[in-house]
């Protein structure tokens, strides 16, 4: 065996010792998380008012994924579900409430990724659909391409006659405000925002099937087309059925750089082998080498590619879904929004890291 190959069976070989066979689909099992950006978060600064509103936009948008999911709608419904209404709360950073660029315009990112075929939608850089999930969703839908950016995004969402809306409806003052800060102080984004307000869900439907989705504003005072993670997919947005569905939020650049979303996925289906039989005659593994995903595999393999985006200085967090229904968060700064829904019964929200 080479080095590599030795590495990885011993990996197997470790997963193995705490790992318990696969189950079978059980239909009534489905699993539901989402996130409203990570970031810097004191307690001192958030007051009972503040609290209570972030916790019951996060609670409607989780109810609203777990309703679709319960009443047995797919994964990516819920996905949808979720994000429009957090696409429409200005406590986001997404749709209404989204960050300003350099030159003043709220400029919108967003993707998404269906884990039965990995097919996928992304759009980048469009200013009047109110909903830029839908139009990534859309994308997905037509088929003919994966991601479309600015005036081709906006041209083919009035095509699929997708809602629009103004730029007053995503403005808002306390966006605009951070943008002059921005520049009056000459700080970064981060000095002005303390945290990303991106927001995504991740989903696992009755049928099994996986699905995750991400929409942002970007980061304040972004400039020159910047793009973010978010809307890349394998970096801020992934999933596939073979191992776990991803949405991320943090400094999309050092997201883009690690492949954040696709690097866990790829682990984990890695993980979720018993053998490997590839490394011993060739075959490929067949479905019952499988082993269950739990949610230490998946934690552990989420922080560890986190710690991988720590190392190269960059911020932020994920939340991950597995095949088996374990709902994960991973993040290296003081506090997610964040919430997760199962069959089993489990319903929260949690704001700070150590709740
Ligand atoms: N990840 C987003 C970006 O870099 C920012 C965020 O998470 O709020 O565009």
């Amino acid at each position: 065996m080479t080095g590599p190959s030795r590495i990885l069976a011993a990996l197997a070989a470790l997963l193995a010792t705490f790992a318990v066979p696969a189950a079978a689909q059980d239909e009534t099992r489905w699993s539901f998380a989402i996130h409203g950006g990570a970031g810097t978060m004191s307690r001192a600064d958030m007051t009972p008012e503040r609290r209570a509103a972030y916790e019951a936009a996060l609670q409607r948008a989780l109810d609203a994924g777990a309703a679709v999911l319960r009443d047995g709608g797919t994964a990516m419904d819920a996905v949808e579900a979720a994000i429009v209404l957090m696409e429409d709360d200005e406590k986001f950073n997404a749709g209404r409430g989204a960050v300003f660029t350099w030159e003043g315009r709220n400029e919108l990112d967003a993707a998404v990724m269906d884990g039965r075929d990995r097919s996928a939608g992304a759009v980048t850089g469009v200013t009047s659909i109110r909903h830029p999930i839908r139009l990534a969703r859309a994308v997905m839908a037509d088929g003919r391409h994966v991601f479309l950016s600015g005036a081709g995004a906006e041209e083919f969402a009035r095509d699929h006659e997708l809602e629009t809306a103004g730029p007053e409806w995503f403005a808002t003052d306390a966006r605009r405000e951070a943008l002059q800060r921005m520049k009056a102080e000459k700080v970064s984004a981060l000095d002005v925002d303390l945290k990303f307000g991106t927001v995504g869900a991740v989903a696992l439907d009755r049928a099994g099937n996986l699905a995750a989705g991400t929409s942002t504003g970007g980061m304040t005072g972004k400039r020159w087309g910047r793009i973010g993670d978010a809307p890349v997919i394998g970096a801020g947005t992934y999933a596939d059925n073979r191992s776990c569905a991803v949405s991320a939020t943090g400094w999309g650049e050092y997201f883009i750089r690690v492949g954040v979303a696709q690097e866990i996925c790829t682990r984990l289906r890695l993980a979720g082998r018993t053998t490997l039989p590839e490394l011993e005659d060739g075959a490929e593994a067949q479905a019952s080498d499988t082993i269950q995903l739990t949610e230490p595999i998946v934690q552990n393999v989420s922080d560890a590619v986190l710690a991988e985006v720590a190392e190269l200085g960059g911020d932020g967090g994920v939340i991950v879904l597995a095949r088996s229904g374990a709902a994960v968060f991973s993040f290296n700064t003081s506090g997610m929004y964040r919430g997760r829904a199962t069959s089993e019964g489990v319903n929260e929200v949690a704001i700070f890291a150590d709740e």
